[in-house]
């Protein structure tokens, strides 16, 4: 089916990247449809608390996907839950196709954000949803009084076990290398924890249980030697990757990201990149938030000039 509409601006994304650019866009005047995949909010809905936001002190990571969403909302963002399967971004007419339709539109904001990467070990897939979650903050009230380990050394990673800790009577942390990779306050608010056990130099070998986990089989790499630690879930944190490939007819880097740098344009005029998609220094919530703006800005401009 194809929707013969006309509309400004097509969003792919309802992260913090693309709901600030459909606040932006609504602004400027322009027409907007969003489409989103799973859930808005984007990393920040899975986030457990938020306290680097200008003004906001501390904030969970929910309650700020649902003000962004909200404010999105009131000021008239047409937000549609449908995945987006293909684009056409060639020429002044552009097309976005999702699982339900067809759409046009003059300009096109690329903000999908970034998926969780997986560890790829025997058991990480059998037992996801039995034990295995790439959320503490959406599943870890399950596993209350319970032991439960956080897989990375990441800001992510040790924000989980921080939260984990809090309900869990025990957590460990598997990282594979030398040294946590996050912030110093967070660092040190982990190795502060009783209950929280930091093992160094150490991969996942595989993940085990009957119906649901019952161990993590660990290695260290510096001795080679194996261990089982008996652990009820296992929290994988390990970071995030692209996932472009539906934009494969811009240009990507090595890694997979959009290229484009702080004008969120790309090679293709009237179609921008916004958030953590794209080549960038920082992948926070201002960042993201501060690339919607400028994608809304350049689309308002490019139609703008368009329609003279
Ligand atoms: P990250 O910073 O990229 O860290 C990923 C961690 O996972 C690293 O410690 C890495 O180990 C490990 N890792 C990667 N691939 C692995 C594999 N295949 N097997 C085992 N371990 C693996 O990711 P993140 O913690 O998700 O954070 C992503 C971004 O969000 C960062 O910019 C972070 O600062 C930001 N963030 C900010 C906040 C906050 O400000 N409140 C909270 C969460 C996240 P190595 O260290 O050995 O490479």
């Amino acid at each position: 089916m194809e929707d013969s509409t006309m509309t400004d601006v097509i969003i792919v994304g309802a992260g913090c990247a693309g709901l600030t650019a459909a606040v932006y866009a609504i602004r400027a005047g322009l027409s907007v449809l969003v489409f989103e995949k799973y859930m808005y909010g984007g990393q920040i809905s899975v986030s457990s608390e938020v306290e680097n936001y200008p003004s906001i002190e501390k904030i969970s990571g929910p309650d700020l996907s649902n003000n962004i969403y909200q404010q999105a909302i009131n000021q008239g963002a047409d937000i549609r839950f449908e995945e987006v399967l293909s684009v056409q971004l060639d020429g002044t007419e552009k097309t976005v196709t999702t699982a339900e339709n067809t759409y046009a539109a003059k300009a096109v904001i690329i903000a999908n954000g970034v998926q969780r990467r997986t560890l790829g070990c025997a058991g990480e897939e059998e037992f996801t949803g039995r034990g295995v979650s790439y959320c503490a903050t959406c599943d870890g009230a399950f596993f209350r009084g319970k032991t439960v380990a956080v897989v990375g050394g990441g800001n992510t990673a040790l924000e989980d076990a921080l939260f984990l800790s809090n309900l869990c009577e025990k957590v460990y942390i598997i990282h594979r290398s030398e040294a946590l990779r996050g912030e110093k306050v967070m660092r040190d608010a982990v190795l502060s924890r009783a209950n929280i056990t930091v093992l160094y130099d150490t991969t996942v070998q595989e993940i085990r249980g009957e119906s649901k986990v019952s161990s993590v089989h660990v290695q260290n790499s510096q001795t080679d030697e194996s261990s089982v630690l008996p652990v009820d879930a296992v929290f994988i944190a390990i970071g995030l990757a692209p996932d472009n490939q539906i934009f494969s007819a811009l240009a990507l880097d090595s890694a997979g990201y959009l290229v484009a740098d702080e004008n969120c344009t790309t090679a293709i005029p009237g179609v921008y990149v916004a958030g953590d998609n794209r080549t960038k220094l920082l992948r926070q919530i201002i960042t993201a938030a501060a690339d919607g703006a400028v994608a809304a800005f350049q689309a308002a401009n490019y139609i703008n000039v368009l329609s003279d």
